[in-house]
């Protein structure tokens, strides 16, 4: 168990508005800090180069605010994922220095599904433009717990395979990212949606192979649905909170709104 104080985050990926998602998720983030009188530090998940857009961070910080979000370790600096290279390379080395990381140039298409088949394993490729890297995963499961879900097992070798850590185009991944930057700023509690509970087992055994020797607690919550049942996306108009502000309703009638909507949800969970 965790005696630190306790410290989650919120972690807004810059690649389009804040909905009604990101305050269903900033709510159980909050809440959940205050609980446990913890506190929260937002971090800007900006390592996909392509899709991210300072506009949309701009956007995000201002309706943050609007809404009354603030995070306990404030804004100055900004912690952003495009910021933190260094400290990726870090990470990098100390996979390198384990023998776990391998060149890799499958393409995404070639892959297809979810799971990696370890295809350039031992192929000894050398690495350069055009090539990813992977980090190879054995065998083995990650218990975690979940204080929605109780206590949890994944077995990252068999639902993804090696995962990778740098794509083709030299961007970090996602799971990279995020599994050393939860590390490197201590976060005891990661609260996110439960789309996100398929990648724990993936960071935890990431964050081990790291040296991380305390995992953090999890919370995946239910998420908000839009009425066809589909996970409410970053370009769903309706659910965009700018167009909530532009129609008029305050803070109050928007974080009522989540609230309802995770009511309607939750006899599914
Ligand atoms: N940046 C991710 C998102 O906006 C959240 C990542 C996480 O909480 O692990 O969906």
């Amino acid at each position: 168990m965790i005696d630190d104080p306790v410290l989650t985050r919120f972690a807004p990926s810059p690649t389009g508005y804040l909905h009604l998602g990101h305050v269903v998720n900033a709510l159980y983030v909050w809440r959940t800090a205050r609980q446990m009188g913890g506190r929260v530090l937002l971090r800007i998940e900006d390592h996909d180069r392509v899709r991210s857009r300072p506009e949309y961070e701009a956007a995000i910080l201002e309706d943050l605010a609007w809404l009354g979000f603030v995070p306990d370790e404030g804004l100055r600096p900004l912690v952003r994922q495009s910021d933190r290279g260094q400290l990726y390379e870090e990470a990098l080395a100390r996979l390198r220095s384990t023998a776990h990381v391998y060149a890799c140039d499958c393409s995404r298409k070639r892959l297809a599904g979810e799971q990696y088949d370890g295809r350039c394993r031992a192929r000894g490729l050398p690495e350069g433009p055009g090539r990813g890297l992977r980090v190879r995963i054995d065998p083995g499961v990650e218990r975690f717990i979940d204080l929605r879900l109780g206590t949890l097992e994944q077995e990252p070798a068999g639902q993804s395979g090696d995962l990778l850590i740098r794509d083709r185009d030299g961007q970090w991944t996602y799971q990279f990212a995020v599994t050393v930057d939860d590390m490197r700023q201590g976060i005891t509690h990661v609260i996110r949606g439960a789309d996100l509970l398929d990648s724990t087992g993936r960071q935890l055994r990431l964050a081990r192979l790291l040296g991380r020797d305390i995992a953090p607690a999890y919370l995946h919550h239910p998420l908000v649905l839009n009425p066809t049942g589909q996970k409410l996306s970053k370009s769903e108009q309706a659910a965009a909170i700018r167009e909530m502000r532009r129609a008029g309703l305050d803070a109050h009638a928007v974080i009522g709104a989540a609230e309802a909507a995770l009511e309607e949800r939750r006899p599914g969970f």
